[in-house]
């Protein structure tokens, strides 16, 4: 080490501050990486590995790679993406001016978690860093996204500690997550939040969580007096999250936590609990087909028209409401905009287009904003009057709330469209973002600059006058600035006082003193100018940055009223109700309709009505495949969802007692890597419901019991139907569907049970779906009919409606004819059409003449004809 260069000693102190960082040194125009992080970088971005002297000896060469300066957020993105980590190192004095080795440090650490740029963001997803502290009585979970200044702090405790600590990291999906030694020792929480919402983990040192300074760290950062003032009291492991949390940002944003100052302490309880598996399962904010916004609930109520208002929406779904006053003043409001197409309109059109304000502030606040960003928070500015003024005619009372919290920031406004040009350059370096008439010193420069042509022009007018050579020119080159140029032919007129510097074919180039005087005096100009402007810049930002907490809460206001505005036009659009919700144990919906599937599918959508009550919570859903029973008992959660996030909802009209949870368990699903057959997925989910949900609950059980044999799978299927019907068992409002019709039996059995099926009508040997949810069992479960529907030869099916026969008979199965010898495959042909015969003929025989229309009587005979 003592042999390596200076530089690369400065490297090594730098990157041994950096913990598990990728170093990114800035040399000139470049970043550099060296050794391990050159070596792992070049891999990952496949970019060329050279080596570079690191000290004296000629064996001490060191792995080497380098980005531009100017290109690099598309690396660091990528790199991030990976997961990986990366500290910025600048250059913090001008090598120009610097003795010796220029100085250099590490400004910011970007992590997955603390991204502010705005390539590497989803402008209509928050992006979240967590903090866990754990302990066994307690969970502190907090979450901030640092680029738009949201935090979230919560403390967990009770029997389910370890699910309900799931819950809120289902809920958040964080990219990252800082965790304290207990929390990474859990059994579970890393592993989840590994595997499962693919979050980088980092393993905190204990002093990072460290009590004394969680407390002084969270005072001095919100300004408060005590805990208790930002609801913190009696919250020790919460405390200790936040304190994590804070320390974590400190060491990567070096100390630059200007945006978070409003901090959001929410109780258990607070937001509807749902699971992961609910979530992903019910769609909300992403369809399971394929990940995207496009098929899931968001996706159909999402007509926001601001990036801000786009992420809260989002964030409704992902904390649904749990208390009906809070529910309905959502509710009132967005009622108000509903019955207020003017309005609505309106306020739609100031809204559409606006920019996103919580990402604008944060490039200013780290420092990253250049003229346009500064200009874009002039145009949203310059759109709050109009917004405010129409909320100000509003009557319900979260409305006017909004209206009271936009401030117009009218002297902000004013002086950053006086301040910054209304066509900013992309980059801050060069200047010209300052707008002319701000500032007279930069205005004088720049006269200067302007002029600089016609001073030129002057003076090679004034020399050629003088010397009598007609072709002589004064021109510019970057080495060694203005000249006069002369031709060969002229030389001898040339005077004594030019000084010859250049000597080229055919002419020489000359420099005079008034010369260097009037370049001195331009080139000056343009670098003062620059200087300049970019103070004044920086004068700009200062005043945003101190208007940073109102900023933000308008901007909060505004996204909120986009959100409500957006729930209203789809509403509209959609032709939704106002539902009415409340404290009331059951779920009433008339004509309910899936959200999703109406918009998607182009077949008419049957509504459908639901009735869950204290008195008789469960009902049991039979039908065949395809019927509609997934879809019905998924739009049923999805109403209860939207009414608790203040939505109106597909209905004719709906009654929704809140729920505390809504459970899913649908479909099956292997986990073969994690060693659990689909059955023993499936029971988990089971248990894990049964263990968790109250009678305040919502159950959806798709199918329970299938993945075994059928009677065990239909003892497994009873067992839970008894558990959730009996309220001094748990007594939730459960939609069960199921196959097993002998489960229906239970409706005579159980108080809380009732029988439903999904009506189908078969005809001419054909069924057809009806989609119509009736009181009362299925008569048959139409499975083999369906198998025909999907396409299975005509061979299979005979043959599996044998055997249903024979089974429905109390037989056994009928034996299978012996498969012919190879001889007499000749006789193929025959056979076949003996099969395709006895096909029709089947068919002709389930055809009852009576119900055929003649038309349908015709297509018949065509279909018959076809099937020879
Ligand atoms: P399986 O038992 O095989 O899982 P299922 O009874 O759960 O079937 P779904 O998957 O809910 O059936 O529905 C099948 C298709 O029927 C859906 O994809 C949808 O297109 C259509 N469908 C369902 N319900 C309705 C409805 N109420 N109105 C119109 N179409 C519907």
């Amino acid at each position: 080490m003592s042999d390596a260069t200076p530089m690369m000693r400065q490297y090594e102190e730098l990157k041994a501050q950096t913990g598990d960082s990728i170093l990114f040194f800035r040399l000139g125009d470049f970043y550099e990486m060296f050794g391990e992080d050159a070596r792992l970088v070049s891999r990952e971005l496949d970019i060329a590995l050279t080596t570079r002297d690191r000290g004296k000896a000629e064996e001490e060469r060191t792995p080497m790679c380098g980005v531009p300066y100017h290109s690099a957020e598309s690396y660091i993105a990528r790199l991030i993406s990976r997961g990986y980590k990366v500290a910025i190192c600048e250059q913090a004095e001008d090598p120009a001016k610097a003795k010796g080795l220029v100085k250099r440090e590490v400004v910011r650490i970007i992590t997955p978690g603390t991204v502010i740029d705005a390539g590497m963001l989803d402008e209509g997803k928050n992006n979240f860093l967590c903090a866990l502290h754990w302990t066994d009585a307690a969970a502190g979970v907090c979450f901030a996204d640092i680029s738009t200044g949201t935090l979230y702090a919560t403390e967990l405790s009770g029997d389910e500690l370890s699910q309900r600590t799931l819950t809120e990291l289902g809920r958040f999906v964080p990219r990252e997550a800082v965790l304290s030694p207990a929390a990474m020792a859990h059994e579970i929480l890393p592993g989840f939040l590994r595997e499962r919402l693919s979050c980088l983990l980092t393993a905190a040192e204990e002093k990072l969580f460290s009590e004394e300074n969680a407390e002084t760290r969270i005072l001095a950062q919100f300004g408060a007096r005590d805990l208790a003032s930002l609801g913190l009291l009696d919250k020790p492991a919460a405390v200790r999250a936040l304190g994590g949390l804070l320390s974590y940002l400190s060491d990567t944003q070096r100390g630059n936590l200007a945006l978070l100052h409003d901090l959001n302490v929410y109780e258990f309880g607070k937001y509807m609990e749902l699971d992961l598996t609910a979530r992903r399962n019910l769609e909300l904010c992403e369809a399971l087909r394929d990940g995207g916004k496009k098929g899931s609930l968001l996706g159909v109520l999402d007509r926001t028209g601001t990036p801000m208002g786009g992420r809260m929406l989002r964030g409704f779904l992902e904390k649904p409401l749990c208390n009906p006053a809070e529910i309905n003043r959502r509710l009132s409001a967005v009622d108000e905009l509903y019955a207020n197409l003017p309005l609505r309109g309106d306020l739609s059109a100031a809204l559409r287009g606006l920019s996103d304000v919580e990402r604008l502030l944060g490039r200013v606040v780290y420092n990253t904003a250049g003229g346009r960003d500064l200009r874009a928070l002039h145009t949203a500015l310059a759109a709050l009057p109009r917004i405010k003024a129409l909320l100000g005619g509003c009557k319900a009372s979260l409305l006017v709330e909004l209206c009271a919290g936009i401030d117009l920031l009218e002297e902000l406004k004013a002086e950053l469209d006086q301040g910054i040009d209304p066509e900013p350059p992309h980059s801050v370096k060069e200047g010209g973002f300052i707008r002319d008439g701000y500032d007279p010193e930069v205005d004088r420069l720049r006269h200067i600059m302007q002029n600089a042509r016609g001073v030129v022009l002057e003076m090679e007018q004034e020399q050629r006058a003088k010397t009598g050579i007609k072709s002589l020119k004064i021109g510019y080159n970057k080495v060694f600035g203005y000249y006069i140029e002369v031709s060969r032919s002229n030389f001898a007129l040339v005077p004594e006082e030019y000084i010859r510097k250049q000597t080229l074919a055919g002419c020489e180039r000359y420099i005079t003193e008034a010369l260097k005087e009037m370049e001195g005096a331009i080139l000056t100009a343009q670098e003062r100018v620059v200087a300049l402007e970019l103070e004044l810049f920086s004068a700009l930002r200062d005043k945003i940055v101190t208007k940073s907490p109102l900023l933000q809460r308008t901007a909060a206001c505004v996204a909120y009223a986009d959100c409500l505005c957006s729930l209203a036009e789809t509403a509209a659009q959609n032709r939704y109700v106002l539902p009415v919700v409340d404290y009331s144990e059951g779920v009433e919906i008339q004509e309910g309709r899936h959200p999703v599937v109406e918009i998607l599918q182009d077949a008419p959508f049957v509504p459908n009505d639901t009735e869950l009550h204290k008195a008789a919570p469960v009902a049991i859903i039979t039908g065949p495949n395809m019927a509609g029973k997934s879809t019905y008992m998924r739009q049923v959660a999805l109403i209860v969802l939207m009414a608790q996030i203040g939505s109106f909802v597909p209905a004719k009209s709906a009654r929704i007692g809140v729920c505390d949870r809504v459970f899913t368990r649908i479909g099956a699903s292997d986990d073969l890597a994690g060693g659990r057959s689909t059955f023993m997925v499936e029971m988990t989910e089971v248990a894990d419901i049964l263990r968790h949900a109250t009678p305040k609950s919502l159950l959806i059980l798709d199918e329970i019991g299938r993945g075994t044999s059928t009677f065990d799978g239909m003892s497994v299927a009873r067992a839970v139907l008894e558990y959730v019907a009996d309220p001094k068992k748990l007594g939730a409002k459960t939609l069960f569907a199921t196959h097993y019709h002998e489960l229906t039996v239970l409706e005579q059995e159980l108080p809380g049970v009732k029988n439903y099926n999904i009506a189908v009508k078969k005809r001419g040997g054909e069924i057809i779906f009806l989609r119509k949810i009736v009181p009362g069992g299925a008569d048959d479960s139409y499975g083999v009919d369906v198998a025909a529907l999907a396409g299975l030869p005509d061979r299979v099916i005979r043959r599996a409606r044998e055997i249903l026969t024979a089974l429905e008979a109390g037989e056994h199965a009928p034996a299978a004819k012996a498969a012919r010898p190879r001889a007499e495959a000749a006789d193929d042909q025959v056979s076949m059409l003996d099969l395709k015969a006895a096909a029709v003929a089947e068919r002709l025989k389930a055809l009852d003449p009576n119900t055929l229309t003649p038309l349908e009587a015709l297509q018949a005979v065509y279909e018959l004809k076809k099937g020879l």
